[in-house]
């Protein structure tokens, strides 16, 4: 064992502060990671905070990590010490299930190990997250990171990122699909700019006026604000898909309304509270209400290559990490432009 330094909360209630945590050893598969530096994304909130229930204390939250690799086990061919390198949201599963073989980990039907506050799959400890200095991962879950892009802003392509990557490619997501997104904080400034790249049309459905000018610049050609009755219906039966990207309890029959006859709105967004759906908004007009959860690993090494390629980031405003707690509280009050990243130096 080795102790490191991470953030953790000891309570719901509570902010959080320095502890100082155990890694293990690097096994034979494993890759030993030097954090440079980790996303802030609702779910740290959701959890740190005990929203979703189940939390564990002390929960030490992060799951969009960059970094360096500095040590490898026997087995590990992929990767060397120096190498630039991600985790995202999940650190194993069992590798046997149909979905782990079909390379959809993250819905391993044995249960797959998030990268925080989760069980690890010998059921004897509870993983503790990138808001730390080093991390050790069993190497199939370890991603590598081009050199080209600034790795700040590469961070949250781990989660915000393949989160928002995998349902455009699951629903085929082409030049000329009529797409919104709804919410433009983490998920949905990404969701923008994947979409865009991919030539579809893009609505920003916001509940904020102020993010206008921000939506168009990131890719959006329309911007539409959901707090405005007409403008929600005149909008109604207008897009082949909607990414729902909220963080809080609200009506989704609204927005059902607003899809086309065949259209599918994909819920990313996890609010704690259940919402009632109606039959009709589904029934008329035979659309789908749908959910996804981020992406299997080689769909996120594939989300990298191709932000690589394209030259897609995040754009961060880079805290340190004595800051994460006025983070949190502005990511709640909507007032995130559009990822804090800490920068794991100042830890
Ligand atoms: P975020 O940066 O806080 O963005 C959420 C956005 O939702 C806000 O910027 C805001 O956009 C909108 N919003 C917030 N409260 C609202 C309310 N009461 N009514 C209407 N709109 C509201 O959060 P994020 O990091 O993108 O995460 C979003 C959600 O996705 C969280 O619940 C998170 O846990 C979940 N998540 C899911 C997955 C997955 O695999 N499915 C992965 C990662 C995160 P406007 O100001 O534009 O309205
Ligand atoms: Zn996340």
């Amino acid at each position: 064992m080795t102790s490191v330094k991470a953030y953790a909360a000891q309570a719901a209630d509570k902010p959080l502060a320095p502890f100082s945590i155990d890694r293990r050893e690097p096994g034979p598969d494993d890759v030993e990671i030097k954090i440079l530096y980790c996303g802030v994304c609702h779910s740290d909130i959701h959890t740190a905070r005990g929203e979703w229930g189940g939390t564990v204390y002390p929960a030490v939250p992060g799951h969009e990590i960059v970094g360096k690799v500095t040590r490898v086990g026997e087995n590990v061919t992929r990767f060397k010490e120096g190498d630039t390198v991600g985790v995202g949201c999940f650190v194993d599963s069992c590798m046997h299930c149909v979905n782990c073989e079909a390379d959809l980990e993250q819905y391993c039907l044995n249960g797959h190990t998030q990268t925080y506050n989760s069980l690890t799959q010998d059921k004897q400890s509870i993983t503790l997250g990138g808001y730390s200095s080093h991390i050790v991962v069993t190497q199939h879950f370890v991603l590598s990171v081009s050199d080209k892009l600034p790795l700040e802003k590469v961070a949250p392509l781990l989660c915000a990122g393949i989160t928002t990557y995998s349902p455009l490619r699951h629903w085929n997501v082409k030049a000329g699909d009529k797409l919104a997104v709804v919410g433009l904080g983490g998920l949905g400034h990404m969701a923008v700019k994947l979409a865009a790249s991919m030539g579809a049309e893009v609505t920003m459905l916001s509940r904020s006026k102020s993010k206008e000018k921000d939506a168009s610049e990131l890719g959006a050609h329309h911007f539409k604000l959901t707090t405005d009755k007409d403008t929600m219906a005149e909008l109604a039966g207008s897009f082949d898909i909607i990414i729902n990207t909220v963080s809080a309890q609200h009506d989704y029959n609204e927005y059902l309304n607003l899809l086309k006859t065949d259209g599918v709105m994909v819920l990313l967004g996890a609010p704690p509270q259940p919402t009632p759906v109606g039959a009709f908004p589904l029934i008329m007009g035979r659309r789908t209400l749908a959910g996804s959860l981020v992406g299997g690993i080689k769909e996120t090494q594939e989300m990298l290559d191709y932000c690589a390629e394209h030259n897609i980031t995040s754009d961060v405003e880079v805290i340190s990490i004595d800051k994460i707690n006025e983070a949190y509280e502005r990511t709640l009050a909507g007032d995130v432009h559009y990822r804090f990243v800490i920068d794991m130096a100042t830890l």
